[in-house]
């Protein structure tokens, strides 16, 4: 082929001449044989007469004012990196910071754009000539790669104890090999990482994983594992071929893999959970520390203090990670931006839905590859990279909610959902929070003219949003945004019913929705059915103590007679202040009326004796999908809508589900079969919703969201359903289900909204 290439800031320009059917063969190669990182957002061809070319070159770059680039993602360490770390003859043999144009750090070191190494915190280290002639030579795969470095010339590695250690001589010799030795013997380390610090022991001794729970204060969240290969992990996990995919992915992102029945891991790892987080090493540091001997599994969790931001400097780990750990694996790499694990899930291959075709338009990011990811938490390995969709979309700032936290800037076709930023409670995330909204302003050269926000009036996002005094503000009510969510990263613009089910979102009556049936175009909702209203006693502490729930259902289905139940749970309850949560269900007071599916899911788990309080979110849900035997056939009967409520929705009435419940509770049936046909219950409920609507509104779009459609069993048994009666089903498959892919339906509705005029 003759002709010429140019990069510009806006893309590619390639000019081929060639016999006819070689041009044919190049473009489709250009399409099919990309390398491991390159993405075709969109390609337009274009038919020329010939010019006669001599040769092919590579013009010079071309800015284009205004115009702006995406940024890479961290990328996991490559296939031919591994080999050199490893590879006793070459320069790079044991060097933990080696990469290349197909790996290594990226958005994590970048401090703005174009990228380039004096833009990255690679900046203070000078190739040596060995590495700069690498980057020169056009052909070597470390040609123009940014953080390219060696053992001459870039970072470094040390180990060295924390504050509460006494002995030093522990750290001598090779920093990575002592560390091992650290970590058999059963010692608690902090090691820096690409994103931020991970606090790390081994994952088989559970009395440091025990210890490890103590001094970090988590008492039963499930902690994460690195495990050094597929193989390694086949040891305490089953994995299947598109798991094994998932993990290898350039991403590396956590996956949650079925324990293995004879694992070696501690049960401490993750208490009576049938599944656990693993993933394979991302940078060279891990692939060392992984290689050697004795360790089959490391718990690799977050590297902050229960809620807190992960740590970014060295210092600043010393000082708040010292009173968790013996000591410390440090680098001199400096972290610019901080960006937590990913962590996913494969959808079991077990409908058509799966293989909806992508729009060849949205092929867009590394995320869209047909695999069947569920995304948990969306952050290192694909934030900072966008969703694409079909049309250009207003400039705005979509602020998301409070929990799991993110944002979202828009601009031209892209969505650019922030990497995971955590509990806006909590005073130093909210800070992370301001400074992330900024750097991807300036990365990304964003000005919104608008922001959207949730209707949660005390959402200290909201706050944000209101302090942004310059902007005009759009409210987008909670789950109005959430399958928005899933009508963006499909491309959707007609009208679907919206089945959103999760914790909690404020509703335009005031009160706490997260069991609803909505239809919804772009701009508009309407609300169709719900979850009926019950009382949460107690209020917030109702979400931590499920057991309050339980005893609202049952005073809901029971009456006073509920205290008569001859019942495990109400022997419990005896002990408790019924009296005082009587008046406050009577008398409304300090009892806020939800349709939350979340709290329904409470309190079954805590009316079958699985959990009367939680410690982390969504916790006693969790127990109760884990413990259902999905062989279970029958069902309880299902919710019907019984009258309206205010705004004329249909309320759907769980009572008989209840009652049957507590049938099988006193007649001693196994809670995995309660637990099972309270899922069959749920989810043929909604399937008689979906029918219902489809009838009213001649609508056979389904979009699913929410957190609770991370439960698998729910999931797997909704979409099935729904696919057999010939809906079409949308669910999320580049974007989290749960809050933390909220800002993107914010954004969404916004951009629908200032189109349409109607901003309400
Ligand atoms: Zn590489
Ligand atoms: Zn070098
Ligand atoms: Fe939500």
């Amino acid at each position: 082929m003759k002709g010429w290439v140019l990069n510009a800031t806006d893309g590619v320009t390639l000019e081929i001449e060639g016999e006819p059917g070689r041009v044919e063969g190049f473009l489709r190669s250009l399409q099919n044989e990309t390398p491991p990182l390159a993405v075709i957002d969109g390609l337009q061809v274009t038919r020329l007469s010939p010019i006669g070319y001599d040769d092919f070159t590579i013009r010079k770059s071309v800015e284009k004012d205004g115009e702006f680039v995406l940024v890479s993602p961290d990328v996991a360490t490559c296939g031919k990196c591994q080999a050199e770390i490893f590879d006793p003859t070459d320069r790079r043999f044991h060097y933990p910071f080696t990469n290349c144009t197909h790996c290594g750090p990226r958005f994590t070191i970048l401090s703005d754009l174009p990228y380039d190494r004096a833009k990255t915190t690679m900046h203070k280290f000078e190739m040596c000539d060995a590495c700069r002639r690498e980057y020169e030579d056009l052909d070597n795969r470390r040609y123009h790669a940014q953080p390219n470095a060696c053992p001459a010339c870039g970072p470094a590695v040390w180990i060295e104890p924390s504050g509460t250690a006494t002995e030093c001589g522990d750290c001598i010799g090779d920093p990575v090999a002592v560390a091992a030795r650290l970590l058999q013997d059963g010692r608690l380390l902090a090691i820096k990482g690409l994103g931020g610090f991970h606090l790390a022991c081994d994952a088989e001794n559970d009395a440091a994983v025990r210890e490890l729970r103590r001094r970090k204060g988590r008492e039963e969240k499930p902690f994460a594992l690195m495990a050094a290969s597929v193989e390694s992990i086949e040891r305490f996990c089953e994995v299947s071929s598109h798991e094994q995919t998932i993990l290898r992915t350039p991403a590396a992102p956590i996956v949650l893999l079925k324990r293995r029945p004879d694992s070696p891991i501690a049960e401490a790892v993750a208490p009576g959970n049938k599944y656990l987080g693993v993933m394979l090493p991302y940078t060279p540091l891990h692939h060392l520390l992984l290689h050697q001997p004795g360790l089959l599994a490391l718990v690799m969790t977050s590297g902050n203090l229960s809620e807190e931001p992960l740590c970014r400097s060295n210092d600043e780990a010393k000082q708040r990670l010292g009173p968790i750990v013996d000591y410390f694996l440090l680098h001199s790499r400096d972290i610019e931006q901080r960006c937590d694990d990913s962590v996913v899930r494969c959808y079991p291959a077990h409908n058509s839905c799966l293989t909806i075709p992508a729009q060849p338009s949205t092929m867009d990011s590394m995320d869209s590859q047909p695999l069947p990811l569920q995304f948990l938490r969306r952050s290192r390995g694909y934030a900072p990279f966008p969703v694409r969709i079909d049309r250009p979309l207003r400039p705005l700032l979509a602020v998301g909610a409070e929990l799991k936290s993110t944002f979202c800037f828009t601009r031209d076709n892209y969505l650019f959902l922030s990497h995971h930023v955590g509990d806006l409670q909590n005073v130093e995330t909210l800070d992370y929070y301001h400074e992330s909204i900024e750097h991807y302003r300036k990365l990304f050269r964003l000005e919104p003219e608008a922001i959207a926000y949730d209707l949660h009036p005390d959402y200290l996002s909201t706050k944000y949003a209101f302090d942004q005094t310059d902007l005009p503000k759009i409210v987008v009510q909670h789950h109005h945004a959430h399958v928005a969510s899933c009508m963006a990263e499909h491309g959707v613009e007609k009208p679907v019913i919206g089945v959103a089910l999760d914790g909690m979102g404020y509703g335009t009556d005031g009160k706490l929705w997260g069991g609803e049936f909505l239809i919804v175009t772009r701009d508009h909702f309407e609300r169709k059915a719900h979850f009926q209203y019950i009382p949460m006693p107690g209020g917030d502490r109702a979400t931590r103590e499920p057991w309050r729930m339980a005893v609202a259902y049952l005073y809901h289905t029971f009456g006073d007679e509920w205290i008569d139940l001859d019942l495990p749970f109400v022997d419990d309850q005896r002990v408790r202040p019924w009296p005082v949560l009587k008046r406050m269900i009577d008398q409304s007071v300090n009892a806020p009326e939800t349709s939350s599916c979340g709290r329904l899911f409470d309190a079954v788990a805590a009316l079958a004796g699985l959990r009367e309080c939680v410690s982390f979110e969504g916790q006693a849900a969790m127990e109760l999908e884990m413990c259902a035997d999905e062989s279970v056939e029958d069902s309880y009967e299902i919710a019907r809508c019984t009258g309206e409520s205010d705004d004329s929705a249909g309320q759907l009435d769980f009572r008989g589900t209840l009652r049957g419940i507590v049938r099988d509770l006193r007649s001693c049936v196994p809670v995995s079969t309660i637990a099972a046909r309270f899922h069959r219950a749920l989810a043929a409920t909604i399937l008689d919703q979906c029918a219902r609507l489809r009838s009213e509104s001649q609508i056979a779009t389904v979009a699913l969201s929410g957190g609770v459609f991370q439960n698998r069993f729910l999931h797997r048994l909704v979409v099935q359903g729904l696919d057999d009666a010939g809906f079409q089903v949308l669910y999320h498959r580049r974007l989290p289900c749960n809050d933390g892919g909220l800002s993107v339906g914010q954004a969404y509705v916004a951009d629908a909204r200032l189109k349409s005029g109607n901003s309400r």
